[in-house]
């Protein structure tokens, strides 16, 4: 799909999903649904508010705090929490399956793709529960911490 066709998309699942839901269509919503879908990469709302604003976009902060959570509701975007960070977030619809490599020292998050092991867990079938996604968190030391901490000087 490109991108320009994934944003229509996605619009059209918002507006049925506003529709559904009694919520005006507001113009706002639309735009910070349009900005999130041009990033490529994880973000929190401080940055996603910061960014509608470099664009120009005069929008408050809580009504993209607001629409956040309105579309993780509506399942367009994905809420993680990476260890101790603040809640994370990224585009859900039509993404590729991915996991993350989360390090606990410097908390910086890595995205790996491991087919595989997507396509085992895609076919479990536990206590014949219907699997729609899922998420896998790794926790550890990335290799530049990794390296740090084995040159760490030992005290006395
Ligand atoms: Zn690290
Ligand atoms: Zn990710």
């Amino acid at each position: 799909m490109e991108d320009h066709e994934l944003i229509e998309t996605v619009k059209e699942e918002l507006t049925s999903y506003l529709a559904s839901k009694k919520l005006r269509k507001t113009p706002e919503r639309f735009a910070i649904l349009e900005q999130i879908y041009s990033l490529n990469e994880h973000f929190d709302v401080d940055t996603l508010y910061e960014l509608m604003l470099k664009s120009g976009y005069r929008v408050s902060r809580a009504t993209v705090y607001n629409t956040v959570d309105l579309l993780v509701e509506c399942r367009l975007i994905i809420r993680h929490q990476f260890g101790a960070n603040m809640a994370h977030y990224e585009k859900a619809y039509n993404t590729e399956s991915h996991h993350h490599l989360i390090c606990t020292m410097c908390n910086k998050v890595e995205e790996v793709k491991d087919d595989e092991l997507h396509n085992t867990i895609q076919e479990k079938k536990y206590n014949k529960f219907n699997l729609a996604n899922y998420n896998l968190y790794m926790y550890g030391l990335c290799h530049k911490c990794m390296v740090a901490s084995r040159k760490k000087p030992i005290h006395k």
